[in-house]
């Protein structure tokens, strides 16, 4: 294993961060595999997972048993992980500018058009290493104004010419459930079973372009743009795994996660066969749209009381939660508007007016423009 520590832009005279990047099997030819974890810095399981995924992948290089490179970030934000208020971690935004450090990747499809012009050819191996260069300058071409967005951009950097990109996250309270690109449902829906994922919400455009579809999304596009003419593989599949809730960190999930998402790059090409052991199985999520997610919002402030559990089904029009003012004792209900599947909600219990509280996945879409929250 190589380590790499790279240095990022710093936001003012006299700081300093870096990035680990943990590279394993980097000498052996294959498919590229890229794992990153918490890019949210106050996102602590994907941490965890990052822990037992690198003692793993530590044993697998020795045994002989990696086919390709397998790139580990194993905090992928050292900028969000320095930052607090009053004593409360902010890992999703940038304080100075409010940034979410999951969106404003570069949307790489407008330039690989100029770079691709009068070269792609008949042979789709041929593209891919075509597009794979392409996208490499076209990155290294991006001139970052702030410290963030140089975090994005080297991240993007050390991904974007991978096979399998793994993104992990967590929600509020949650189950476990992931995002993957519509074009690779059954895909996503394979490693949500290995993670025991109870949803994978798809989309092939979520807006404001977060670092999972920044690395995939131009491979359908171009795919799309030069249909009949030059032949064009999904060289990518990447997805943002949502490990449950913040305070889900415990070794013994923090292992089966780690073996589950490994267990899915053996049956992705990217470790010898058998060398995961199988794992208890799991029942098969479901693929719904992400259109089809109904963002629970509340609509006046209050105390917020949950009145179903997290898995529970519910209909269309269910209460499933309920605002109560305490100054008056009235109470109002939150429902949803999709019958679906109650997968994450808030984890404090005071809501604001206009806050998102929950989720509800439901099969059919109905919600369009920017899918996912700020
Ligand atoms: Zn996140």
């Amino acid at each position: 294993m190589i380590e790499q520590l790279h240095a990022l832009l710093p936001p003012a005279p006299g700081t300093h961060a870096e990035l680990l990047s943990l590279h394993f099997g980097s000498t052996i030819p294959g498919p590229k595999a890229y794992i990153q974890c918490a890019l949210h810095a106050d996102e602590i399981p994907g941490l965890l997972v990052g822990v037992h995924l690198r003692r793993e992948l530590t044993l697998l290089e020795s045994q002989g048993r990696l086919r390709g490179e397998v790139v580990l970030v194993p905090a992928a934000n050292p900028l969000g992980g320095s930052q607090a208020v009053l004593g409360a971690q902010i890992g999703r935004f940038d304080l100075a500018s409010g940034v979410n450090y999951n969106r404003g990747y570069l949307e790489l499809t407008p330039a690989l058009h100029q770079h691709l012009e009068g070269q792609l050819g008949p042979d789709a191996a041929g593209n891919t290493a075509l597009i794979r260069r392409a996208c490499t300058e076209a990155l290294q071409a991006w001139s970052p104004a702030t410290a963030p967005e140089a975090l994005k951009r080297l991240l993007q950097l050390l991904a974007v010419d991978a096979d399998t990109v793994l993104d992990l996250h967590c929600d509020s309270q949650a189950l476990m459930h992931l995002y993957a690109p519509t074009p690779w449902a059954q895909t996503g829906l394979a490693l949500g079973q290995w993670l025991g994922a109870r949803v994978v919400l798809l989309a092939k455009e979520s807006g404001d372009n977060p670092f999972d579809e920044s690395v995939s999304r131009h491979w359908w596009e171009l795919q799309e743009a030069y249909a009949g003419r030059h032949p064009i593989e999904l060289g990518c599949f990447s997805t943002t795994v949502e490990l449950r809730g913040e305070a889900d960190v415990t070794h013994a999930n923090a292992r089966r996660d780690a073996l589950g998402l490994l267990g899915f790059l053996e049956q992705r090409g990217h470790l010898e066969p058998g060398s995961i052991a199988p794992l208890a199985p799991t029942l098969k999520g479901l693929a719904l749209p992400l259109e089809g997610v109904d963002p629970l919002v509340a609509p006046c402030g209050g105390v917020l009381v949950f009145g179903c559990e997290l898995g529970q089904s519910v209909r269309a029009g269910q209460a499933v939660a309920e605002i109560i003012d305490p100054l008056t004792g009235g109470s109002t209900p939150v429902c949803s508007r999709v019958e679906g599947l109650f997968f994450a909600h808030s984890k404090t219990r005071w809501a604001l007016r206009g806050q998102r509280i929950g989720k509800v996945a439901g099969a059919h879409a109905f919600r369009s423009g920017k899918l996912l929250s700020l």
